[in-house]
C-alpha cells in the first residue's frame, strides 16, 4: 500500500515507518518537524507540511495515490494540556478534524489512529480492558476521545475503517540503535533516568510514594516502541470498512517507578541517585493493559517482554546519541 504517516518524523511515528517499509509498504512521511526531528526518518521520505493544512494533504494523498493514513500527529503531555487546552484542542481534534475531511475528499477510507490509555481516566481497575468507561481527567485524554468518537461516527456514516490504537506507555528504542526518543524538555521517566546515568542530570525525583501500589510508587505498563510498530502493521492489514478496531497495546505486566529506576541501575551499572518528591498532577496510581483483545484480533505479540530488556534499547540509543537527533 501507499501510506501517509502524519507524524511520522516522531518517537513511535518513527519506528511505526521502519515497520511498515520493513514489510514493503510504500511510506509518505508528512511531518512539521515542531517535535519531530528530520533524522528520524528515511531520506527522500518526508513531506514537510501542517495537519491543519487541508488542500495540501488532498493534494499529497492525490499526488501518492495514499490507500492509508496512519496519524500519530498529536501532542502528548497531560500536564502540557492542562496549562495550554487550546493549543490541544487545536492540534490533536481541529488539525485531526481537517486530516479526516482531506482523506474524504481525496477518497482514503483506511485510517489507524494513536490513542491513549488517558482515554480511561482513573479507571480504578487493573488490568484494564477495552470496555472500560472512558472517562478521561485531562484535556489530552479528552482530545484523544472526541477523535476516538469521531471516527465511530465517520466508520458508520462513511464507511471509513480505522483502528484506535490505545497505547500505555511507549519505551525503548529500535535495537538497530539508530532510532530513538528524543523530547525536549524531556518529561519521560525511562529518559530522564538514563540522563542521569549519562551524568546529564544530578539525579531522579519519584513524583510520590504514598500511592496504594505495592512498593508506593506508581506502575504503569511499559510496552517496546517496536512492539507498538508491529502492532500498527498488523491493524492496518485488519482493516474493514464501515468498522473500528479499538485495542489496547500494551503487555499486561504493571512496573513501578522504583522497579524502572533499579531495571536501569542494572543496565548501566551507574548507581542513579533518586530523591522522594511530591504526586505529579493528575497521575493515576495504575495504569495496565488487559490487550487479550489486541492479540485475538491482530495475533499481536509483544516480543519485548523484560523490563530490563526495553530499557536496554533505551540505553543504547541514549549512550549512543547523548545529544539526540542532529537537528
Ligand atoms: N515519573 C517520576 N519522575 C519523573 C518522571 C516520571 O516519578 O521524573 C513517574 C510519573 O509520575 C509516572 C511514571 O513515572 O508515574 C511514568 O511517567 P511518564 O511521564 O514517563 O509517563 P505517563 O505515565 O505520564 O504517560
Amino acid at each position: 500500500m501507499n501510506i501517509l504517516v502524519v507524524g511520522g518524523a516522531g518517537y513511535v511515528g518513527s519506528h511505526a515507518v521502519r515497520r511498515l517499509i520493513g514489510a514493503g509498504h510504500c511510506v509518505w512521511i508528512y511531518d512539521n518537524l515542531s517535535r519531530g526531528h528530520r533524522g528520524a526518518v528515511p531520506e527522500g521520505r518526508l513531506i514537510e507540511g501542517e495537519v491543519a493544512d487541508g488542500p495540501r494533504l488532498i493534494e499529497v494523498m492525490k499526488e501518492h495515490r495514499i490507500d492509508a493514513v496512519m496519524h500519530f500527529a498529536a501532542y502528548a503531555l497531560v500536564n502540557e494540556s492542562v496549562v495550554d487546552p487550546a493549543m490541544y484542542y487545536r492540534n490533536n481534534v481541529i488539525a485531526t478534524l481537517e486530516l479526516l475531511d482531506a482523506m474524504r475528499q481525496a477518497k482514503v477510507e483506511r485510517f489507524v489512529f494513536s490513542s491513549t490509555t488517558a482515554t480511561y481516566g482513573e479507571p480504578g481497575l487493573s488490568p484494564i480492558p477495552e470496555t472500560t468507561p472512558q472517562q478521561p481527567i485531562n484535556p489530552y485524554g479528552f482530545t484523544k476521545l472526541v477523535i476516538e468518537r469521531a471516527l465511530a461516527d465517520y466508520a458508520a456514516a462513511y464507511g471509513f475503517a480505522y483502528a484506535a490504537l490505545r497505547y500505555f506507555n511507549a519505551a525503548g528504542a529500535d535495537p538497530a540503535g539508530d532510532i530513538g526518543e528524543d523530547h525536549d524538555p524531556e518529561s519521560h521517566l525511562i529518559p530522564i533516568v538514563l540522563q542521569v546515568a549519562l551524568g546529564q542530570r544530578e539525579q531522579v525525583t519519584i513524583f510520590g510514594e504514598d500511592y496504594p501500589t505495592a512498593d508506593g510508587t506508581c506502575v504503569r505498563d511499559y510496552i517496546h516502541v517496536c512492539d507498538l510498530a508491529d502492532a500498527h502493521l498488523l491493524a492496518l492489514e485488519r482493516l474493514q470498512p464501515g468498522r473500528g478496531l479499538c485495542l489496547n497495546l500494551g503487555t499486561g505486566r504493571g512496573t513501578s517507578v522504583r522497579e524502572i529506576i533499579e531495571s536501569c541501575r542494572r543496565v548501566t551499572g551507574h548507581p542513579i541517585p533518586a530523591s522522594i518528591g511530591p504526586r505529579r498532577a493528575g497521575d493515576p496510581p495504575e495504569l495496565v493493559a488487559d490487550s487479550r483483545r489486541a492479540k485475538e484480533e491482530l495475533g499481536w505479540v509483544p516480543q519485548f517482554t523484560e523490563v530490563d530488556e526495553i530499557v536496554s534499547t533505551a540505553w543504547r540509543w541514549h549512550r549512543d546519541h547523548p545529544r539526540g537527533y542532529p537537528n
